[in-house]
């Protein structure tokens, strides 16, 4: 049985970055819909009832059932990739990396700056819905990556490990941003807690 991420913070406490009623939204009918899916979906194999997220969307293959491997893809990506967004956010977190995650930074991108614009552009380059991400690859380096719809790096096994995620789905933004991706993308800056991306980094690394 998979739980939803709990908020550490309160639906409104974004703003203006993020705005409220995106926030409900978001979490509580889209990631909602995709954590009972997945329950839903999982429920049918018994034998990977106990496998975890990470398992099942490196292993997808291993699922008989078109249907079900469908559903656990969209759901269980949808899943996996709404609790890292949730859990990297903060209306009070650290605005910028230090230690060891900011010095593996400057050596791949050369500055938190040029980071952010390639993500970003990464971000702005996804057609249609889907994701951008900061990923540690297998041999520690980091690199940029974007993936469709609810897919995520898990699932190419490549061992790469997501730590930071911007969800570019219209259901993130359109509310207060409309059709300006960018803008929200911009805003999304202000709110991600590089404390909180630097603890995945170094789980990542260690
Ligand atoms: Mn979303």
């Amino acid at each position: 049985m998979f739980t939803q991420y709990v908020l550490e913070y309160g639906v409104g406490e974004l703003e203006p970055h993020i705005d409220e009623l995106t926030m409900v939204t978001h979490y509580t009918k889209h990631h909602g819909a995709y954590t009972n899916n997945l329950n839903a979906a999982v429920e049918k194999v018994p034998e990977i009832s106990n496998w975890s997220i990470e398992k099942l969307l490196a292993n997808l293959e291993s699922i008989e059932d078109d249907t079900i491997r469908t559903a656990i893809r969209n759901n269980g990506g949808g899943f996996y990739n709404h609790n890292l967004y949730f859990s990297i956010l903060s209306p009070e977190g650290k605005h910028a990396p230090d230690g060891p995650l900011a010095e593996r930074i400057a050596k791949d991108f050369g500055s938190f700056d040029q980071l952010k614009d390639t993500m970003t552009a990464s971000a702005m380059g996804r057609f249609g819905s889907g994701w951008a991400w900061l990923v540690v690859k297998h041999d520690k380096v980091l690199d940029i990556v974007s993936t469709p719809n609810q897919d995520n790096p898990l699932m190419d096994n490549s061992g790469a490990k997501p730590i930071l995620g911007i969800d570019v789905w219209e259901h993130a933004y359109y509310l207060k941003y409309k059709n300006l991706r960018g803008d929200y993308i911009k805003a999304f800056w202000n709110v991600v807690d590089w404390n909180k991306v630097s603890n995945l980094y170094m789980r990542a690394t260690t």
